[in-house]
């Protein structure tokens, strides 16, 4: 069943992450918990986009960048770091990928043309940008197709190395590291020191 999951829009600091993207763009085990960091393609294409609707000040300061701390929202547009940041559970939904995205730059666009002025999240100003992205239809919530629910993922383990979170369904097994540190110091092989550490079950 699909889960009713609202992007939200934020105006707080997006703790950011200094990770590296991994050279494949295929989201498996560890890795997809550990996706982070700036994306380049989808920041020429944002800027892109902002200048095609004469938001050229902003064009030039926006940034785009996988955060593996988004966990309810597909993405987040924070107007005030010209942030957006993108959940990187959307590489199992490359579909999802383009209109989260447009969907978090009306958030910036409508900020920009309101300038001083207070905007709903998803007022009249952020619909005309949508019309504006080219995703008129967009709803202040949609459908995303992620696969567990918060509830779902009962377990959360840690990283003891780098302390990233692992939220999981399932309990895992001793065997498992984390990939992004297997990756920096270990060659990718397994290597104890990065097993991930139970934190707590709910
Ligand atoms: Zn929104
Ligand atoms: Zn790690």
């Amino acid at each position: 069943m699909l889960l009713l999951r609202q992007l939200e829009f934020a105006f707080q600091t997006v703790v950011g992450q200094a990770l590296r993207l991994p050279n494949s763009k295929t989201a498996t085990e560890a890795g997809a918990q550990h996706f982070g960091g700036k994306d380049v393609d989808l920041e020429r294409r944002a800027r892109e986009l902002l200048r095609s609707c004469g938001a050229m000040r902003v064009a030039r300061e926006l940034r785009v960048e996988w955060n593996s701390r988004l966990q309810t929202a597909a993405g987040r547009a924070d107007y005030r770091q010209k942030l957006i940041s993108l959940n990187p559970q959307l590489f199992e939904h490359p579909a999802e990928i383009d209109r989260t995205l447009r969907h978090e730059l009306a958030h910036i666009l409508a900020q920009f043309r309101a300038g001083r002025q207070r905007t709903l999240p998803h007022g009249v100003e952020w619909r005309q940008a949508c019309r504006d992205l080219g995703i008129a239809d967009e709803k202040r919530c949609h459908n995303l197709p992620f696969p567990a629910s918060e509830r779902a993922r009962r377990y959360l383990y840690k990283c003891p190395h780098c302390q990233r979170d692992f939220p999981r369904v399932r309990r895992i097994k001793r065997s498992v590291a984390c990939l992004a540190c297997c990756r920096k110091h270990n060659g990718g092989d397994f290597d104890p020191r990065f097993r991930l550490k139970p934190l707590s079950s709910r």
